[in-house]
């Protein structure tokens, strides 16, 4: 469990500058955390039950945890983060007290954002278990969802590739109650994307990032990722060649266009 019992600013997400495309998601989770923080008098005053807690699907790679970093840094809330798998296996034969426990510590620390990642794995279907364990979770994360909203600071969020998989009480209205789903980014999300990730990247003058953002359909965030990261590899390896073993001086490795499209092509 990644705990943060302060304001996450640790380094990671400096947030949504971090982030490219997924702009309807951006705008949904803004308006759902960031209103009700700007203006909570009138929220207060509001009778019905607003809604804090969401559901992030989509395939692997395009961009759920991702987001939530942002979210986190941009909202300074603080932010618990669990792992589905670690959840079930670190706390075998209490894991019903661990989610009790873990939404106490949420309540306790708010404003607070509570993450469940890869989210099928502590809250699958019931019924299907001999052990009644996971049953017992699910039973347990009803309970808990019920009390959440965003008068009490706390925000849950779940991540899933797999919604299918969920026990479908999970995601009625005022539980896990607003899907946005984290699709393959479009042309102009890859461009975006690609601009984010290579801002702190040293690039050649003649790289065309509209150029690869068109080369690489069916890329996912994670995959533009990784094709940087192969070009800035290669990067490495053409500066030290031109070398010969000699001192680099402190020059840094600079992507060139043919690298970028080279890798995107064979990817
Ligand atoms: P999984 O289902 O496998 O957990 P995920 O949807 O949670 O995948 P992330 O972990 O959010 O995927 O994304 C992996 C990496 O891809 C991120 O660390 C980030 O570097 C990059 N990435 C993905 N989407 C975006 C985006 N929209 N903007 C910037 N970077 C992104």
């Amino acid at each position: 469990m990644r705990d943060i019992t302060k304001p996450a600013t640790d380094g990671g997400s400096s947030g949504w500058d971090d982030v490219g495309g997924l702009n309807d998601i951006r705008n949904a989770i803004k308006e759902m955390i960031e209103l009700p923080s700007r203006f909570p008098n009138v929220f207060a005053q509001a009778p019905l039950r607003m809604r804090s807690n969401v559901l992030l699907y989509g395939p692997p790679g395009c961009g759920k945890t991702h987001i939530v970093g942002a979210v986190v840094a941009a909202c300074s809330l603080r932010f618990i983060s669990v792992k589905g798998p670690e959840l079930l296996n670190k706390y075998i034969g209490a894991s019903e007290q661990a989610v009790r426990d873990i939404f106490s510590k949420a309540a306790a620390a708010a404003p607070c954002l509570l993450f469940f990642d890869e989210f099928d794995s502590i809250a699958p279907k019931r019924g299907h278990d001999n052990t009644g364990v996971t049953d017992r979770v699910v039973n347990q994360f009803l309970t808990e969802l019920d009390g959440v909203e965003v008068l009490t600071g706390v925000f849950v969020f779940a991540a899933t590739s797999r919604p299918d998989l969920l026990d479908a009480a999970l995601l009625r209205p005022g539980r896990l109650d607003r899907l946005l789903f984290c699709d393959f980014p479009s042309q102009q999300e890859r461009l975006d994307i690609l601009k984010v990730l290579s801002r702190k990247l040293p690039m050649a003058s003649d790289v065309d990032l509209e150029r690869v953002s068109h080369m690489t359909e069916e890329f996912s965030g994670a995959d533009l990722q990784a094709l940087l990261s192969d070009a800035q590899l290669e990067a490495v390896h053409e500066l030290l060649d031109s070398k010969n073993g000699g001192s680099t001086n402190g020059e840094m490795p600079v992507i060139t266009s043919a690298v970028l499209k080279s890798i995107a092509s064979k990817a």
